[in-house]
């Protein structure tokens, strides 16, 4: 059963500072849901399908009234919205947000919920999060091929929508719920390194094969993400999201807020390439160089260059490692990081003194031992 709690002083859910509630599993330290854990809750409230709403209580302001007395017809799921029909244009909205969270049949100790819904046998409390009632159809709301989890998910439609804007970063049109409907950081992460893509890519600079392979990754990592979440694996299965060293070359991986919307990205500097506008162009793109030249420039400029590596002061094999690394430091750098090297040398003498990118040692499959 799903549970509450308050974040224990080891939390750690670094995403934000917090102070509130978290959405947890027996326990299981986890991050704010994103569309396939917005799945698993809708699997939860299932067991309400066909009761009726005997009463409605709660601090949120939405109208009581034209709920109670309602049945629930189903629950279905919008990207991170949660979704309770109970009539052809009658539904509840819940968005979990940061610190959202919901108890089936019990109530929080600490928290009074925001809506709650008594049934003839049992009740449903929903915490900290955003409830807005829907008073339309849903077909005329939602777009539900930009849901990465429905089965009506379109990869092309998505791709036509992403490359409609190459001025922005992939880091932040991957968390384009417009775009992306569900997508939170872990998924925006993996599919980047999947697709081997660095977040500060500027769309028109990424090839478009990149793009076609993102779009229909996002939906195939969504559903081992959803499997592996019911297991409480999904930390365990992360390739680059708080991940101390890189899976395929070793190296440290680099975590840094990034992007217009400055959320953390986590990323390999020397697998994940930063294509270079003036390369591309002269290889790919037919369009005014006008397009591209700006608009980076000014988009880089955005970039908050605060960078951190994870350190691995708590971990006596990695504080082994990184000694045995400073010695080897000039034996192990590859050519894909000589390659990337030369490729972010223009975006680095333009905009910062990226720390991040100093690093380039290699503790060497670290990771394995
Ligand atoms: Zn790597």
């Amino acid at each position: 059963m799903y549970e509450i709690t308050t974040c224990p002083p080891d939390c750690n859910f670094i995403d934000r500072n917090h102070n509130g509630l978290h959405f947890v599993k027996n326990n299981q330290n986890l991050i704010m849901p994103e569309g396939p854990s917005i799945v698993i809750a809708k699997e939860a409230l299932e067991q309400f399908k066909g009761k009726k709403i005997l009463d409605v209580s709660g601090y949120g302001k939405l109208d009581k009234k034209l709920i109670k007395g309602k049945t629930v017809k189903e629950v279905t799921t919008w990207g991170k919205h949660l979704i309770i029909v109970l009539g052809k244009k009658l539904a509840i909205r819940v968005h979990f947000m940061l610190f959202g969270s919901y108890k089936i049949n019990e109530r929080a100790a600490k928290a009074n919920p925001k809506l709650s819904l008594s049934f003839k046998e049992g009740e449903l409390n929903f915490y900290v999060s955003q409830i807005v009632l829907i008073q339309e159809d849903l077909d005329s709301v939602y777009d539900w091929s930009a849901d990465i989890m429905n089965k009506s998910w379109d990869p092309g439609k998505a791709g036509d929508k992403v490359l409609a804007k190459p001025n922005t970063f992939i880091c932040d049109v991957l968390m384009d719920q417009h775009i992306f409907s569900g997508v939170g950081n872990i998924i925006k992460n993996e599919v980047m390194y999947s697709a081997k893509l660095h977040p500060e890519n500027i769309i028109a600079d990424v090839p478009k094969e990149k793009i076609n392979f993102l779009t229909k990754e996002v939906h195939r990592y969504s559903f081992d993400f959803l499997k592996w979440k019911r297991a409480g694996t999904l930390l365990k299965h992360c390739n680059v999201y708080k991940q101390e060293y890189c899976a395929v070359c070793g190296g440290e991986v680099t975590v840094k807020d990034g992007g217009k919307t400055k959320r953390r990205n986590y990323y390999c500097e020397h697998d994940q390439v930063k294509y270079s506008s003036d390369e591309l162009h002269s290889k790919q793109h037919k369009t005014s160089p006008n397009k591209l030249t700006p608009a980076k420039g000014t988009t880089v400029k955005a970039l908050t260059v605060k960078a951190t590596t994870i350190k691995a002061t708590t971990n006596k094999v990695a504080i082994k490692k990184a000694a045995t690394n400073k010695t080897t430091t000039n034996n192990v750098t590859t050519k894909k990081a000589a390659r990337n090297k030369a490729t972010t040398k223009k975006a680095i003498s333009n905009n910062t003194t990226n720390k991040s990118t100093t690093n380039k040692t290699h503790p060497k499959k670290a990771k394995s031992n």
